[in-house]
């Protein structure tokens, strides 16, 4: 039994560039129209932290109509996830550009104090952006997708009302950040998790439910398509040594090709799926949540996505949230 879950990391460039209206509000508006006509719903992974510094330091006029948009987006039925990236919150806004301090890049290196105080933080703006003193989110989302090591967070997010997160991509690794989710190639569609987020333990308090990937070979992740989205968005700032990092993360015969609705053609989405349905049918009685990643600075070609929630319809596979999934999964 299959079900797919839309998510989207709602956030400008990760380096502080680019302007909320363009990267943000507008492709997600124009996603809700697209999800309502199909009568679905997606995930939202609103990152809290960079906008509430913008909201503080008032450097981006559209931050109300974003926060209108969180508003209503919930008051509308839909998913409002957390999604962090805590760089933000000591940075600087000098000769109109954003300098963020990398020193907090991963959450999970931080004390256990400091994370605490990042994670309450981070719920306590989505609460204020949504009038709703006692909102929880369900599920988080790391920064980069850093979850490691991972127990700390987990525990202080547990500790917070947190009960699912969708961090994992299979077969990942980034050597900067000593990364590493190839062990997780092992693991079913969803699992229970306590001191390492791709170790299965049956007593774990928090679920993962991994973004979907598929292990490709390298020249399979060049698409034009792929690369000039990656282009748009990579930051000029990077340093020689981080782009050995990432050239040594290719470095592998296979490579994890997320299961992403903005940066992967028709012909992709439909082709991963195939694989998907016939591995199903293999074993239809368990259940198989498949969740995709899309981000709102990558989302421009949205007639793909209804081509693609045109597919799921003829194949018949439910679009689900983490809500209704979490419901179906062990406790
Ligand atoms: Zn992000």
């Amino acid at each position: 039994m299959l079900e797919c879950i839309f998510t989207i990391d709602y956030e400008i460039f990760g380096n502080g560039e680019g302007s909320l209206k363009e990267l943000v509000h507008d492709p997600a508006e124009k996603l809700r129209r697209v999800f309502k006509k199909w009568n679905a719903s997606f995930v939202t992974f609103v990152e809290a932290a960079e906008l509430e510094i913008i909201d503080a330091e008032g450097t981006d006029n559209a931050i109300n109509l974003v926060k209108n948009q969180i508003r209503d987006l919930y008051r509308d039925g839909f998913e409002l996830a957390l999604h962090l990236h805590p760089q933000w919150y000591n940075a600087r806004y000098e000769d109109r550009k954003w300098h963020l301090d990398y020193s907090e890049y991963n959450l999970c290196t931080l004390s256990r104090e400091r994370i605490a105080q990042i994670i309450e933080r981070s719920i306590a703006y989505l609460q204020h952006v949504i009038r709703v003193s006692n909102f929880t989110p369900l599920a988080f989302r790391a920064g980069n997708w850093l979850f490691q090591p991972t127990q700390t967070v987990a525990d202080v997010l547990v500790e917070n009302g947190i009960k699912v997160d969708s961090s994992v991509f299979k077969g990942g690794v980034q050597r900067q950040h000593k990364l590493d989710y190839r062990q997780a190639l092992r693991n079913g569609y969803h699992w229970k998790f306590s001191d390492d987020v791709t170790t299965p333990d049956l007593n774990g308090t928090l679920l993962e439910l991994p973004i979907y990937t598929q292990m490709v070979p390298i020249w399979k992740m060049f698409t034009s398509k792929r690369v000039g989205l990656q282009r748009k968005g990579s930051s000029s700032s990077k340093t020689r040594k981080m782009r050995l990092n990432r050239l040594m993360d290719f470095m592998q015969f296979r490579y994890p090709l997320k299961f992403d609705f903005c940066r992967m053609t028709i012909g992709e989405l439909t082709a991963a799926m195939d694989t998907v349905i016939q591995e199903d049918q293999k074993n239809p009685g368990s259940f198989k949540p498949i969740v995709l990643i899309g981000h709102t600075k990558d989302l421009v070609d949205f007639k793909t996505v209804e081509s693609f929630l045109s597919y799921l319809r003829e194949k018949r596979i439910k679009i689900s949230t983490f809500k209704e999934v979490y419901q179906r999964c062990p406790q």
